[in-house]
């Protein structure tokens, strides 16, 4: 396979964009070479500029539930363009996509619109702290809400110690009121709210986590956040800005029959435009101004394209019964498939699956958080990944991402893929 335009390309926005990418997960430094310049998409595949062809496990780091260039989202978009494409004034189709949207989740009564997974989280735990009238919140190392200040914590040894900033440019005095847990483990999560005490605000996490691998939630370990929310007045976000609309119609809360306080969104919702949502119950959603006093804006949320463009997803995402058992299947043959092709290889490893996200770990031991998550092989992740890429398989370039199914797969598309792993799985 040959790169040349997108080597060219990057050489070109390397002096324009810091490190060529708007993103930094696009650039290939985890695993060599340089990023794939996408030209354009359609279904399963995405399409380089110099002419390759994928088959897309990325799908835009989550979005494209449905495949690219889905038809209704492209005509609901076009159609709507041609009308305007911001008004700064409210329009009848947020008030649609809210009314569908409150209808799919459980537990909320109310949502807002924002651009970004990292709006919504940002906003979510402000209106958190404003509502409970305190400071401190809980996040899980390994996952992922956004790159606002105060999620930008990783470090933070012991479990009772504050957080350290990860990133220059967030302050002490910030990183001190984010406390750091271990994922799946009550226990850890009790300690901190124990040497806290009424200083919590809110605990936030991904209820399935997928920005470390996909994890999902060991058994009872949700329910038991829930009960520590709920006897120290902490209130539990669900950041669903991977799961929401994937993992089920009401995302996580709907699947595992859990009720958060608090959800956010993004990704799914927004069919490939930029959105993001954050929910919850009246009480909480009526302390955000124009009502209440915690303070929320945006010269753009709730765009006309945009609000088009998730609302033809969920309108196809709520009426297709079949559409989350199918994804499932899909996902459960791939499973079955790459396992089988690096098993008759001998080669070590660990797969994570629920519903639509899968991960693959070249690691022997249960993949349950950050820490076992970070033991795999990093050396072997970037030898598959080059030899997924040559053979027209576009995985992320990170051995600490989810892969994303899509309804757009065909079972040929599958067996290529597995195919191809049998293939690279002898060179490991
Ligand atoms: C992607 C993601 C975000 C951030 O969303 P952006 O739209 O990239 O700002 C937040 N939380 C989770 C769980 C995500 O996967």
């Amino acid at each position: 396979m040959l790169y040349k335009r997108s080597s060219a390309l990057f050489q070109e926005a390397q002096k324009v964009i810091p490190g060529g990418v708007n993103s930094p997960v696009r650039a290939f430094n985890a695993v060599g070479g340089t990023p794939i310049f996408a030209k354009s998409a359609k279904g399963a595949y995405v399409y380089d500029e110099d002419g390759n062809r994928f088959i897309d496990y990325i799908n835009s780091w989550g979005p494209m539930l449905l495949g690219h260039a889905f038809p209704p989202v492209v005509d609901a978009v076009i159609e709507k363009a041609k009308q305007g494409t911001s008004f700064g004034m409210p329009t009848a189709i947020e008030t649609e996509i809210a009314e569908l949207a409150v209808s799919m989740v459980p537990n909320i009564d109310k949502i807002r619109f924002v651009n970004s997974g990292t709006e919504a989280c940002m906003s979510a735990i402000r209106l958190a702290r404003g509502f409970t009238k305190k400071d401190k919140i809980i996040k899980f190392a390994g996952c992922y809400h956004g790159h606002s200040d105060s999620f930008l914590i990783a470090a933070g040894s012991g479990a009772i110690t504050f957080g350290t900033p990860n990133s220059p440019g967030v302050t002490e005095g910030t990183a001190k009121d984010t406390l750091l847990a271990r994922f799946n483990d009550l226990e850890n999560v009790k300690e901190l709210v124990e040497a806290n005490k009424d200083a919590i605000a809110a605990i936030i996490i991904e209820p399935v986590a997928g920005n470390m691998g996909c994890i999902p939630p060991v058994d009872g370990f949700l329910e038991g956040l829930r009960a520590i929310c709920d006897s120290n007045g902490i209130l539990l976000i669900f950041d669903e800005v991977m799961t929401g609309f994937r993992l089920a119609n009401g995302g996580v809360q709907e699947l595992k029959n859990i009720n958060a306080d608090i959800v956010c969104f993004g990704k799914v919702v927004g069919g490939g435009l930029p959105v993001g949502a954050f929910a919850a119950r009246n009480e909480i959603m009526d302390y955000l101004a124009p009502i209440g006093p915690v303070y929320q804006a945006g010269t753009l949320s709730g765009n006309p394209l945009a609000m088009a463009a998730g609302l033809a997803m969920l309108k196809t995402i709520n009426a297709d019964k079949g559409l989350m058992n199918r994804l499932e299947e899909k996902t459960k043959y791939l499973h079955n498939g790459i396992a089988d092709a690096l098993n008759k290889n001998n080669i070590t490893h660990t797969i994570n699956r629920i519903g639509s996200m899968i991960s693959v770990h070249f690691s022997e031991d249960a993949v349950v958080d950050f820490d076992s998550a970070a033991k795999g092989n990093n050396e072997t992740f970037k030898k598959f990944f080059h030899g997924m890429l040559n053979k027209g398989i576009y995985i992320a370039p990170s051995a600490f991402e989810t892969w994303f199914i899509t309804d757009a797969l065909t079972y040929e598309d599958l067996n290529e893929t597995i195919a191809a792993i049998e293939d690279i799985a002898k060179d490991l």
